[in-house]
C-alpha cells in the first residue's frame, strides 16, 4: 500500500463547500488503495487577519504570542476537515503540531523544522485513520508555539513526507501546476509537466508563491516525489518536480518570476573603508534580516551608497537595527523605495548563452522600462523595475523567450 501526503492550501479549504470537496479528493485516494496523511493551511485570508490583529496591537513585534495567534487558522481547518471526512464515512483525526510534535528552532515567525516524531501519525494510520495535520505550526525546544514562515505549510507537508517515508507528496492549490510565469499576470503562461528541483527552488526563492522555497529544498535533499495539482478542478494534470538530470532540455529560459514582496533600501554616504560591509552584514545577521542584490556605488570622495533588497515586512526592523548602530556604521541617511518589482528570468541556458542577458535588457528597453538594479548568477538574472511596469515587463519577456502558449502551439502545428 502506498503512502501519500496530501497538502491543501488556503483557497482549497476556503469554505465548508471546498472542505467537503477536499474530503472527497482524499476519499478517492483511499478508494484507490492508498494510505493518506493530510496537511492543511488556514482558510484563505485567515492568517492575514490574525497577523493584522497582532500588528494593530504591537506593530512589528515578532514574539511567541504573535505565532500563537498567526497559527490559529490551521487549527480550525484541521478540525473542520477531520469532521468533513467523518461525515462521509472516513475515519479521521486532527493533529496540532505540539501534539505530534513538530520540533522547530525558536525563531518566531520564521522557524525552521528540526525534527518530526512520526510515531503518533504512524499509529493513527495503522488504525485506519486519516491524520489531518495543521500546517505552518511548530513547537520550540522551550515549549513555545512557532510558525515556519508565510506559505510554510508546503514545508510541513514535505517534512511530514520525509518523516513518514511517504511515497509522494501532493501539493493541492488553486492552479493546476507550475507555469512558465504567474498565470494570473501572464494569461499566455504555459503549465510545465515536469520541472527540476533546482529550477523549482530558484523559482520559489525568486518569489513564485506556488511552492515555499524550503519545501523544495527539503524535497530535493530527501528525494521526495513532489507534485503540484489543482483542488479546484478534477484535472489529473499537474506539475511533477523531478531530479534535474531527468529534465528534458526545455531551452535556454524556462520561466519568468516576479516578486512584489521586497523593497529597495539605500544606506547613504557610508565611509569607503575596510570593515564597513562586515559590520553591516553582522548587524543584519544578528537581526535575522535577509538582504539581496547588495551593491555599492561611489557617492562622493571617500564615501559610498549601499543598495539592497529586503522583505517589505522587515522595513521597520531594518531601520531600527541600522539606526541603533548608526555611529558604528557611519551612514548619513536611509532611503526606502517601495515602488519596486523584482523580475527574475530563470533557465539553465544562462550558464552558457551570453545572449540571454542582452535580450532581457533589450526587451525591457524596447518597452521603455528602466532597470534599477541587476543581479545575475549561473541560472538566473534578476532586475528591479518600477512596480507599474511589472505586467508589460513580464508579458514582453515571456514572449521574447518564446514561452507563450500560442507560440508553442504555432511551433508544433
Ligand atoms: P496555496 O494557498 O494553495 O498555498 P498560494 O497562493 O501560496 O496557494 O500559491 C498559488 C499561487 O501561486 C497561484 O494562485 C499563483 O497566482 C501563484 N504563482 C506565482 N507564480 C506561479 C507560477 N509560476 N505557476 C503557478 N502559480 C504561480
Ligand atoms: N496559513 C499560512 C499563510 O497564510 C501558511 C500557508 O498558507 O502555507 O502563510
Ligand atoms: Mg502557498
Amino acid at each position: 500500500m502506498a503512502l501519500f501526503v496530501l497538502k491543501f492550501g488556503g483557497t482549497s479549504v476556503a469554505n465548508l463547500a471546498r472542505l467537503e470537496h477536499v474530503a472527497k479528493v482524499i476519499r478517492q485516494e483511499i478508494i484507490n488503495g492508498n494510505q493518506v496523511a493530510v496537511v492543511v493551511s488556514a482558510m484563505a485570508g485567515i492568517t492575514d487577519q490574525m497577523v493584522g490583529y497582532c500588528q494593530a496591537l504591537c506593530p512589528h513585534e515578532q514574539t511567541p504570542e504573535h505565532d500563537v495567534v498567526a497559527s490559529a487558522g490551521e487549527q480550525v481547518t484541521a478540525g473542520l476537515l477531520a469532521l468533513s471526512l467523518k461525515k462521509i464515512g472516513i475515519k479521521a483525526r486532527s493533529y496540532l503540531s505540539w501534539q505530534i510534535p513538530i520540533h522547530t528552532d525558536s525563531t518566531a515567525t520564521d522557524a525552521r523544522i528540526l525534527h518530526i516524531n512520526p510515531e503518533k501519525i504512524q499509529q493513527s494510520l495503522s488504525k485506519g485513520e486519516v491524520p489531518v495535520i495543521a500546517g505552518f505550526q511548530g513547537l520550540s525546544r522551550e515549549g513555545l508555539i512557532t510558525t515556519i514562515g508565510r506559505g510554510g505549510s508546503d514545508t510541513t507537508a514535505v517534512a511530514m513526507a520525509v518523516a513518514l517515508k511517504a511515497d509522494r507528496c501532493d501539493i493541492y492549490t488553486d492552479v493546476d501546476g507550475v507555469y512558465t510565469a504567474d498565470p494570473r499576470l501572464v494569461p499566455s503562461a504555459r503549465r510545465q509537466d515536469t520541472l527540476g528541483y533546482n529550477e523549482m527552488f530558484e523559482m520559489a526563492s525568486a518569489g513564485a508563491k506556488v511552492l515555499h522555497p524550503r519545501c523544495v529544498e527539503m524535497a530535493m535533499k530527501h528525494n521526495i516525489r513532489l507534485r503540484v495539482l489543482s483542488s479546484l478542478t478534477d484535472s489529473p494534470k499537474g506539475t511533477e518536480i523531478i531530479e534535474d538530470k531527468l529534465v528534458v532540455d526545455q531551452g535556454n529560459v524556462t520561466s519568468i518570476v516576479h516578486s512584489l514582496q521586497e523593497a529597495k533600501v539605500t544606506l547613504k554616504n557610508m565611509q569607503n573603508q575596510p570593515g564597513v560591509a562586515a559590520k553591516l552584514y553582522t548587524n543584519l545577521g544578528n537581526a535575522n534580516i535577509l538582504i539581496d542584490m547588495m551593491t555599492q556605488s561611489h557617492s562622493r570622495e571617500g564615501y559610498i551608497d549601499m543598495d539592497g533588497m529586503i522583505n517589505r515586512n522587515d522595513i521597520e526592523r531594518f531601520q531600527t537595527t541600522m539606526f541603533a548602530s548608526k555611529d558604528n556604521l557611519s551612514f548619513s541617511d536611509i532611503a526606502i523605495d517601495k515602488n519596486v518589482a523584482k523580475v527574475t528570468v530563470i533557465g539553465m541556458g544562462l550558464r552558457s548563452n551570453m545572449d540571454i542577458p542582452a535580450l532581457i535588457c533589450r526587451t525591457l528597453a524596447n518597452e521603455g522600462i528602466n532597470i534599477h538594479m541587476i543581479y545575475s548568477s549561473e541560472i538566473k538574472m534578476s532586475v528591479t523595475i518600477n512596480q507599474q511596469s511589472l505586467k508589460p515587463a513580464l508579458t514582453a519577456l515571456h514572449k521574447a523567450f518564446a514561452l507563450d502558449q500560442n507560440y508553442i502551439e504555432k511551433e508544433v502545428a
